[in-house]
């Protein structure tokens, strides 16, 4: 038994998800299912990210305070979570106590070893409002491109990252005043001085997918920076240097640390507080990480950093799968420009495991992928509705109806039978190894040809005039397509878990919950068995007219 710790990438608690940022936790439930039906010790966490200017800005518009906001967006978070049966061992928050504990202590120990310094810099500053006006405080013209809504850490029209002091006609996100130029202090990392080891770690890790791998080899060979730790706002984590008081630790620098406090705090509402040192202190422990291509610099360069400026012996993150963007409609997900679906509304389109289905048949491996309301069709309607769920319904009628709701006796197997037989017993390795290359879409899709294959040979064999004529050879048929339903049942419950319950009850297996991935490779399903009612596991939808998703 192998000890994983599989993470995904933190919501950012402006607004409930959207479907592109959705994948990542869906990625993470599927894999650590996958993971636990294997009999591995899995630890899945991630949570929910709410410091930063966006929060304040969003929190302003609203007339409510940063906490107030993301209260209210983490309650809606824990309960879409639930909806959608992302089954995680810890869904936390940058507010917990153990991680701001957790994250003070780090820093602390990291400026004692000698890895932070203090800098004098420039910032806007408003006098009305006597506040800088760090990140999205500050908004104006981008010197790039000329787009004058740009913010002051990006631009959204061209994409940039940008200073604050680059911007022209730059002006208050409170009061839309000019800024004047104040210098103050503040806190750096001198990422600079894990150059060369982090270069020989991303070198030697092959498991790194390519772009993964390239982004962080290219940004090394260019050099590191030094990044500023600290902002000068109130809405964050006490930065714990001396006289950096009334500072805050940057967002992105804090929310990271979030994979480990997680695990602590993991480890201590389960009553072994001690227990989170077993994954992250264990060498042979692999830990996996879900994140978009965006960013990709955090948790393969700056994440590995700070763990490494500790002096302490964590874990590295293995395998950071790092998906392309999933566009929509051909357009980027924009909360502003309103273009996406979120996921709260998606439920209105059609229940939770349909778009657990279609996303992860969509997910961007290894390049850009489109979600289009015409794919969203006929995922569903030609593949779950069609394939899987008609290969079910009809092997459990045929059974219902002529053979007593009873397993059939099989007889002496033809050579097409034979390989039906073999299909079922190298299923669990063939798509086995592809989640072990992180390959979920594809291991999906074999699932699903599962059934297709299940289809073609009840539509080669032709039970229902094969009855007629011969009844053993009707038996032997209909006792292998039950087989391969069983099979598919565990094979697709990572994927879809209500599915696999359906599945599991339809068959009367009392003791599907117990089952494991290997299972699927074997023919238990005993002649004479008396199996459940059958009913159609999926039904057909029609995309909706975009003003009912808007
Ligand atoms: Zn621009
Ligand atoms: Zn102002």
């Amino acid at each position: 038994m192998g000890k994983w710790i599989v993470n995904a990438a933190w919501p950012y608690v402006n607004s409930v998800p959207h479907l592109g940022t959705f994948i990542h936790l869906l990625s993470a439930d599927v894999y650590a299912r996958y993971l636990r039906l294997k009999g591995e010790d899995v630890i899945a966490v991630t949570g929910s990210d709410e410091h930063g200017t966006p929060i304040e800005v969003e929190a302003i518009k609203k007339g409510i305070s940063p906490r107030q906001l993301t209260d209210e967006i983490h309650k809606q978070i824990c309960e879409l979570l639930e909806v959608y049966n992302i089954r995680l061992d810890n869904y936390t928050r940058t507010e917990s106590p153990v991680h701001v504990r957790f994250t003070q202590a780090l820093y602390r120990k990291v400026y004692e070893n000698g890895y932070v310094y203090t800098q004098n810099v420039s910032l806007p500053y408003c006098e009305k409002d006597q506040r800088f006006l760090p990140d999205r405080f500050v908004e104006g013209t981008c010197p790039h491109c000329s787009y004058e809504e740009a913010r002051g850490d990006q631009c959204d029209s061209c994409g940039r990252v940008l200073d604050p002091l680059e911007l022209t006609k730059p002006r208050c996100v409170f009061c839309g005043s000019t800024p004047t130029v104040k210098s103050s202090t503040h806190w750096f990392f001198d990422l600079p001085k894990f150059r060369d080891t982090l270069q020989t770690i991303v070198q030697n890790n092959r498991q790194l997918p390519e772009n993964a791998r390239n982004f962080s080899l290219r940004w090394l060979e260019e050099g590191l920076k030094p990044r500023a730790l600290t902002r000068d706002n109130k809405w964050g984590i006490p930065a714990p240097f001396p006289g950096a008081e009334g500072k805050t630790i940057y967002v992105w620098l804090e929310a990271v640390l979030g994979y480990v406090s997680a695990s602590i705090e993991w480890a201590e509402k389960s009553g072994k507080p001690e227990a989170w040192k077993d994954f992250w202190f264990d060498k042979a422990t692999r830990n996996v990480h879900f994140i978009g291509k965006d960013n990709i610099p955090f948790h393969v360069i700056i994440f590995p950093a700070l763990l490494l400026a500790t002096h302490e012996d964590y874990v590295l993150p293995w395998q950071v799968s790092s998906t392309e963007f999933i566009l929509f409609e051909g357009q980027k997900f924009s909360k502003s420009k309103k273009v996406g679906v979120w996921i709260d509304e998606a439920l209105k389109v059609a229940p939770s495991e349909y778009w657990r289905y279609v996303l992860i048949a969509t997910r961007p491996e290894a390049r850009d992928a489109n979600f289009t309301w015409r794919d969203f069709e006929a995922h569903i309607n030609t593949e779950l509705n069609d394939v899987l769920g008609n290969f079910v319904h009809r092997t459990l009628t045929f059974i219902n109806t002529k053979f007593d709701s009873k397993i059939p006796e099989p007889a002496k197997l033809d050579q097409k039978d034979s390989q039906i037989k073999e299909k079922i017993e190298t299923a669990p390795s063939k798509i086995g190894s592809l989640l072990d290359r992180f390959e979920l879409k594809g291991a999906l899709a074999a699932t699903i040809d599962l059934a297709r294959t299940g289809n073609q040979y009840l539509s080669e064999r032709e039970p229902w005039h094969l009855i007629k004529t011969d009844r053993e050879k009707t038996a032997t048929t209909i006792y292998l397509a039950s087989q391969l339903v069983r099979s598919i049942g565990i094979l697709i419950s990572p994927f879809l878990p209500d599915t696999a319950k359906g599945i599991a009850d339809q068959l009367n297996q009392a003791d599907a919950s117990l089952l494991r991935w290997s299972d699927a490779g074997k023919l238990d399903l005993k002649a004479g068995h008396l199996i459940g009612k059958p009913k159609p596991l999926f039904h057909k939808v029609s995309a909706p007219a975009t003003s009912q998703v808007r």
